[in-house]
């Protein structure tokens, strides 16, 4: 089954808003295996919106409608779609007693305008709105299916999970669900990945394997259509030995978690402490350890030490290594590893992280932007320390040198 999502709204189209309820569905009905092959935004214009049912009802098997449901005459959905299927409207008594009840309840007055939003358009289904007032609409004409949910994404969400699913799935029988798993992938860049896949990936059809990046990590979505979970798991497994036996090395979960989390699993599971010393990132690695709950029992804390003054009073790294002529200085190899050995220490903790270098947007002693060094030192065992040179604005810099030490620190606690 092919679909389209066709959202109503100038609002949209001024850029207002942003069309949050495309993803949400998109996402929706990818999961009951129907492919949306277009989204289409059109403005509260009967005209535009007839030409773009038109043109979505030649295209598409399913149209999903998102907004323009409400009380008022720039509220066309309903009017339009029942003209152009030459249908009339009725007024839905359940729901109007629902609205009534509701004005009623509230001790509000309710205009006449409001009535609009308990209309159906003839042989359709309501679509019950448990969070809103305008009643929604499943219709099946000719073999073309039309759900119209209202634009409210608080109203939209619960219906097209609730009442909107059961009525779509009564039309679904023969359909497939689509089933997916994500790889995720650290240490390793998009366009890398995908030329080692690219044979696969230009290859596939089923499962699909589709790479992106996100937050300075990259995934890679297999996907399949199966009649049961095992079957789909069997196909998934298959595609992904294969990709394990190229870039398996890289993978530090088949689950849509962030490398923080995983990292926070494995000290977990070790039984073993982190600290972190953090310098050009800011805090950022701090940041994001903590963001995985219960990451208390395993971080005992950091500190951001940006100023050659705070890495002295608070890591006690002599001010000769910061300063002054020969100093290797306060973003070099050796005093990445200063940095990590001391927290570590001070914390008492089984790893100590730093991270120190030049976010930008300029040059810091004489060295490059994006120069980033960072260190893991372990209890027990010599210092890592690690070089790399990144590129971006600041943030993504940042962001992109905590993922490459979380991805040294990941290792450090596989080889376990
Ligand atoms: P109502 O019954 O509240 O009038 P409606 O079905 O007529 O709802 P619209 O008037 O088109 O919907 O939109 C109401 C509000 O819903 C918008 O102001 C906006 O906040 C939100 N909204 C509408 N469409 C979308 C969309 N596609 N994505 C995200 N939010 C949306």
């Amino acid at each position: 089954m092919k679909a389209e999502i066709i959202a109503v709204g100038t609002e949209l189209l001024l850029g207002q808003i942003v069309n949050t309820n495309a993803q949400y569905l998109s996402q929706k009905l990818a999961s009951l295996g129907i492919d949306v092959y277009y989204q289409t935004v059109v403005g509260d214009n009967a005209a535009r919106l007839r030409k773009a049912i038109e043109i979505g009802r030649a295209r598409a098997d399913l149209l999903v409608f998102t907004g323009g449901l409400g009380p008022t005459l720039d509220d066309l959905t309903k009017d339009v779609l029942a003209d152009y299927l030459g249908r009339g409207l009725y007024l839905h008594s359940s729901s109007m007693e629902r609205i009534e009840h509701l004005f009623g309840s509230r001790g509000l007055h309710m205009v006449e305008s409001n009535r609009r939003q308990a209309n159906m358009i003839e042989g359709s289904d309501a679509i019950d709105n448990s969070a809103g007032l305008a009643v929604g609409n499943g219709l099946d004409v000719d073999g073309t299916l039309y759900l119209l949910l209202p634009g409210p994404p608080k109203e939209m969400k619960p219906m097209i999970d609730g009442p909107g699913e059961a009525w779509l799935r009564t039309k679904l029988i023969d359909e497939q669900p689509l089933y997916s798993r994500q790889l995720k992938f650290a240490g390793i860049g998009e366009s890398n990945l995908e030329a080692k896949l690219i044979d696969l990936i230009e290859a596939q059809s089923d499962p699909t394997i589709a790479p992106y990046a996100k937050e300075g990590e990259v995934a890679v979505r297999v996907s399949t259509k199966a009649a049961t979970l095992a079957e789909a798991e069997r196909k998934i497994d298959d595609i992904v030995d294969q990709i394990k036996a190229r870039i398996g090395e890289h993978l530090y979960a088949q689950d849509d978690i962030p490398l923080e989390e995983a990292i926070v699993q494995l000290l977990r599971g070790s039984r073993r402490k982190l600290a972190s010393a953090e310098s050009c990132s800011g805090g950022l690695f701090a940041e994001l350890v903590t963001n995985v709950p219960g990451s208390s029992g395993e971080f005992v804390g950091g500190v951001v030490t940006y100023t050659n003054e705070m890495k002295h009073r608070l890591l006690g790294i002599p001010m000769s290594q910061l300063e002054g002529d020969g100093a290797p200085g306060a973003i070099s190899e050796s005093t990445a590893a200063l940095m990590a050995e001391r927290v570590r220490q001070l914390a008492d903790a089984d790893f100590g992280v730093s991270l120190t270098g030049i976010a930008g947007p300029s040059e810091s002693e004489g060295k490059p932007v994006g120069l980033v060094y960072f260190a893991i030192a372990e209890r027990g065992k010599d210092t890592l320390v690690h070089t790399t040179n990144l590129s971006g604005d600041r943030a993504m810099i940042r962001l992109r040198a905590v993922k490459a030490a979380m991805y040294r620190l990941w290792q450090a606690l596989r080889e376990q």
